[in-house]
């Protein structure tokens, strides 16, 4: 097991800074996402705490210990890649051997190891099977054997699911996350996925073009994102972004928005300025009492939800409501926002107010 902590760690590719100065700190045990969009520096930054590329500049602990110079055999780490390389030749049992054959481990250890493992990730019945035969799924299992066999002390993981079609990736992604949890090693999981992301992390780091936006638990960066850019990568759909001109006050606790009148958690004052008021579509209700309307412009049956998208005074408005309640395209329809929920964001810096 093993924290891993990162400080103002950077990497430039000749002229192009690919990683901005990224802090933040992965606790031991944790399965933790590094998220965002492709070309976001999420792969570099992984590849960096690996010891598979060398950072321009910051430092890299584990537990402790400053090992941005050292090179990934010396980091007591196991990386799985979105390809794993298996020897296809080779059966189940050979394959999971290998990295304790390679390091001289006893043949007697050896197996003892490599049937705990099997049973661990339910594969006993296959382990003199030739892998070049086998299915994605068992691919990955003895991919993932082979990783976790010597007991590194964290696991580095590129989108490892990235190869799998929609439904068998989301019971490989609980299978990966029960594994964990046995194991209870740190695992460090780099995913474009916003959804596999907050299934599956207990915290997650969301980057773009090289910065942390924001780090911490799904929950919060999901109900408090603290920046645009966050607020409409997270959720789908999306958190609504309403444009405005206005002010918040921290004496009045109240924002006016054409018409509506919101009680607003706001604890900065003085924000003033063009400002975006942020809210998810579960917090957005139809209400006629409302003065802020909205015309419908579309519906989407989701179930027991659906999302109606209607066009109001500062764009449009996406609201996720049961499916019993009836609403026509075209009707105007009024809009109330939870006002508990709501965030509100700077449009200059685009981050929130809080
Ligand atoms: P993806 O999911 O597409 O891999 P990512 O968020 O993992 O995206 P990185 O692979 O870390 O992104 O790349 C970040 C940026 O750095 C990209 O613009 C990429 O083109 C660039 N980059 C990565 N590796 C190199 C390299 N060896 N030389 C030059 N540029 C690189």
């Amino acid at each position: 097991m093993a924290q891993i902590r990162i400080e103002n760690l950077r990497k430039d590719f000749g002229d192009f800074n690919a990683v901005k100065s990224s802090t933040f700190t992965i606790e031991d045990g944790e399965f933790f996402m590094l998220l965002g969009p492709s070309g976001c520096g999420k792969t570099t930054t992984l590849r960096m705490m690996a010891g598979l590329e060398l950072p321009t500049s910051g430092e890299i602990y584990i537990d402790g210990e400053e090992v941005g110079g050292r090179r990934a055999s010396e980091r007591d780490i196991a990386f799985v890649f979105q390809m794993f390389a298996l020897y296809p030749h080779m059966n189940v049992r050979r394959n999971i051997a290998y990295p304790l054959r390679s390091q001289g481990v006893s043949r007697t250890e050896t197996k003892r190891k490599v049937e705990e493992i099997a049973r661990l990730l339910g594969i006993e019945d296959i382990l003199d099977t030739p892998v070049g035969g086998l299915s994605g799924g068992d691919r990955q299992r003895v991919a993932l054997g082979r990783a976790i066999v010597r007991e590194p002390k964290a696991f580095f993981m590129d989108e490892p699911l990235g190869a799998l079609d929609a439904e068998f990736r989301e019971h490989m992604a609980e299978e990966l996350r029960a594994l964990h949890d046995r194991m209870g090693a740190t695992t460090v999981y780099v995913t474009h996925d916003q959804l596999e992301a907050m299934q599956m992390g207990d915290k997650i780091v969301v980057m773009n073009h090289g910065v942390v936006e924001q780090f911490g638990v799904p929950q919060d960066l999901y109900d408090w994102p603290a920046s645009l850019f966050v607020a409409g990568f997270l959720g789908s759909p999306p958190m609504n972004v309403l444009q405005f001109d206005g002010a918040v006050s921290e004496g009045a606790g109240a924002l006016e928005l054409g018409g509506t009148s919101v009680t607003m958690p706001v604890t900065r004052e003085g924000a003033r300025g063009r400002l975006a008021l942020g809210v998810r579509p579960e917090h957005v209700h139809l209400d006629s009492d409302s003065g802020y309307r909205g015309r419908v412009i579309a519906t989407e049956y989701l179930g027991t939800t659906q999302i109606v998208t209607l066009a109001a005074e500062h764009g449009e408005v996406k609201a996720r409501i049961p499916s019993d309640i009836r609403v026509a395209e075209g009707e105007t329809a009024g809009l109330r926002f939870d006002a508990r929920k709501v965030s509100v964001f700077d449009v200059e810096t685009s981050r929130a107010l809080r």
